[in-house]
């Protein structure tokens, strides 16, 4: 089987809902134990459950990327369950488009504390696993969900796309660390995806515009991007998919 992850220990952010909670679903269901984190407990309740019943290993720790306590408490928590983690899936994130000359600051702190900092927050807990893993033969990853965003311009996704920018930036540089360390980094740019994401623009109007494009050319599945991810986490240890990008055929 080309995805076998067992013996892998995984930490996937924003697995309460899409992309995050598919990939978690997918790991489990290849072997890795999973720490699943989010803010909304319930949520991640009921994915841990779905995998369990799958008959797999996961546990829900909540946590908000945005606060350094919570991510520090949460890494605690995943390390006295599981110990060391070998597969850090760096998913949280939020998109919050409006036209620039709204103002929005509370919007563009809230993504860059998101889907920026988020990620150092949750790479500073988890680096010395990876390192540790690789030094000691085994398998490590850090998988980054970036976006298309990251380089398509959109009218109104101006902060949205930078946050990626700098997400797909930060992907590129960490390889100059952790490449020789044997650590693999891998950053995933999707294009549409079917999720919940575009449900907390603030705006009606811009809010049926995004949900309209699904009409026109349809989306990825939150399923397809876990498979990319467990694919890309099973190849042999020397093979490193730096970059992933994956559209809908019919988005050009
Ligand atoms: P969802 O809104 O379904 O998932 C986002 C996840 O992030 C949720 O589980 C949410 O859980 C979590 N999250 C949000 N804020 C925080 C926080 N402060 N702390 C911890 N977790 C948080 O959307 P997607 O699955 O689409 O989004 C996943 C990633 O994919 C994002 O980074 C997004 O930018 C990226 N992406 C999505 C595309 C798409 O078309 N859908 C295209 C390109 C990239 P909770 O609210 O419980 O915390």
């Amino acid at each position: 089987s080309y995805d076998n992850l067992s013996g892998r220990t995984a930490v996937v952010t924003g697995a309460a809902s899409g992309i995050g909670a598919a990939v978690a679903l997918r790991l489990a269901g290849s072997g890795a134990r999973v720490a699943l984190l989010a803010r909304r407990a319930d949520r991640l309740e009921t994915v841990v459950a779905k995998i369990r019943a799958n008959g797999g290993e996961a546990l829900a720790v909540v946590a908000d990327v945005t606060d350094d306590a919570s991510v520090r408490a949460a890494a605690d928590a995943v390390h006295a369950a599981y110990g060391s983690v070998d597969l850090v899936v760096n998913n949280a994130g939020v998109m919050l488009p409006n036209p620039v000359d709204d103002g929005r600051i509370d919007e563009w702190q809230r993504m860059l504390d998101t889907n920026v900092t988020g990620v150092l927050r949750v790479l500073r807990a988890f680096t010395g696993d990876l390192v540790a893993a690789a030094a000691e033969g085994r398998s490590a990853d850090l998988v980054n969900v970036s976006s298309i965003g990251a380089h398509v311009v959109f009218p109104t996704f101006a902060v949205y796309g930078a946050t990626k920018a700098a997400v797909t930036f930060l992907s590129q540089a960490l390889r100059a660390e952790f490449g020789p360390r044997d650590v693999r980094v891998t950053n995933v740019e999707p294009g549409l995806t079917d999720t919940e994401l575009g449900t907390h623009i603030d705006g009606e109007e811009l809010r049926e515009q995004v949900a309209g494009m699904f009409e026109g050319m349809g989306a990825l599945a939150a399923e397809d991007l876990a498979d990319l991810v467990a694919y890309v986490a099973s190849r042999p240890r020397h093979v490193n998919l730096r970059q992933v990008v994956v559209q809908p055929t019919r988005q050009v």
